[in-house]
């Protein structure tokens, strides 16, 4: 591949850009799907060989060229069966008997993970009030990672993820962000230090709700040839029609997520107002205790808000029966808006309210999202 690395192209245009093939004679415009397991290969394989569709393949090359010019690293990201699977490489950089750092209000998936290894890798695990930023850098004194998500999911703290990430690197401790929320087009962790980016590229970059896959990138030579490795060994890789699927979502992730924000911050302002809503978390809302931070160090606010509705759990369920546009169900970063009470989990701390709803604001109309949500919210 080719276009995309040596330019210094806005982020706008890297989404388009970045990962297609060059520009001669009967190239195709788009990088094809390559079904092939195994690659013409003979005598003793060298480094440049494909050989195995385990080891590398065609298809995966544009998608993870672009993710990682993305997020600013010269190194190609390495494209995983899901974004579980790129979380699960990035927590086998620990040691076993090691000490993690990590928030409270992670995802859940991260979380039940984290516990699973506590047991198995005999780990300290320390779970942080990510906002607290004083707490969160003694927690990091004699860990070997500390392993940051911002905003949090779903509560929406926001990090002070420059100092995080300055203290993690004096200290020594690895640092991985989940920049799963954020998308590299609000917030670039490798550029504030970060050691190692993971992706559920399930939510933003597919964009659709239609493929589930996983990233991480590094600008470090080595971690990327142990997780390289890695994912050899442990195989967790995504099918070529997933990746291309990836690719073709991010192509038009700029655009997505400047409507599904511009429609999140107009939804924001309306549902604080709301009688039936008793608190509304959105980074975007300037009493919004995460809002200053944001506004430093992401490029914008994201389209996930959380509301808390009077009336507690049995108030949320109802309201979210009552949707006709919105979906009720679990995910984000689609071009549908979807909402969810997540404590219908049993994985999700205790700490995030009964009655709190994520809405993943989509790409529709904002009057007509705002309709469905007030007729919902008030039992019309
Ligand atoms: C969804 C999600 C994951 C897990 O990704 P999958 O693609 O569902 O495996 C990890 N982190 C965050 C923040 C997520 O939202």
């Amino acid at each position: 591949m080719t276009s995309g690395n040596n330019e210094s192209w806005a982020p706008d245009t890297i989404v388009v850009a970045a990962g297609r093939p060059p520009h001669a004679t009967n190239e195709p415009v788009n990088p094809p799907i390559v079904l092939s397991s195994t690659f013409y290969s003979l005598g003793e394989s060298n480094a440049g060989e494909k050989v195995y569709g385990r080891f590398t393949n065609p298809t995966w090359d544009p998608l993870e060229e672009t993710i990682a010019t993305l997020e600013d690293s010269e190194l190609p990201a390495l494209a995983y069966a899901s974004g579980m699977a790129a979380v699960a490489a990035g927590l086998s950089l620990l040691p076993p008997g090691g000490t993690i750092v990590i928030p409270r209000h992670a995802y859940n998936g991260s979380l039940a993970l984290v516990a699973e290894l506590e047991q198995t890798l005999n780990l300290t695990v320390r779970r942080v009030e990510l906002a607290d930023t004083v707490a969160t850098l003694e927690a990091f004194d004699g860990a070997d990672m500390a392993w940051l998500e911002s905003p949090t999911n779903p509560m929406l703290e926001v990090a002070d993820l420059p100092a995080l990430l300055d203290g993690a690197k004096e200290r020594g401790v690895l640092s991985i962000v989940d920049n799963t929320f954020s998308t590299p087009l609000l917030q670039r962790p490798l550029q504030l230090g970060a050691d190692v980016v993971v992706h559920s590229a399930t939510k933003y970059m597919g964009g659709h709700s239609d493929v589930v896959l996983g990233a991480v990138v590094t600008r470090n030579p080595e971690l990327r040839a142990r997780l390289h490795s890695m994912r050899t060994l442990h195989g967790a890789i995504p099918g070529p029609f997933e990746a291309w699927l990836t690719l073709r979502g991010i192509r038009t992730m700029a655009l997505r997520l400047e409507k599904a924000e511009a429609n999140a911050r107009e939804l924001a302002l309306r549902l604080n107002e709301h009688p039936a809503v008793s608190r509304v978390r959105y980074p975007g809302l300037e009493t919004d205790p995460g809002h200053a931070r944001a506004a430093v160090q992401m490029d914008g606010f994201g389209s996930i808000l959380c509301i808390e509705i009077r009336g507690g759990a049995p108030a949320a369920d109802a309201m979210l029966g009552r949707m006709r546009l919105w979906t009720p169900a679990t995910s984000l970063g689609g071009v549908e808006s979807l909402a969810e009470r997540r404590r219908r989990h049993t994985g999700e701390p205790e700490s995030v309210p009964e009655n709190l709803v994520r809405l993943s604001v989509g790409i529709e109309n904002v009057e007509d999202l705002y309709a469905d949500l007030d007729r919902a919210l008030t039992g019309a």
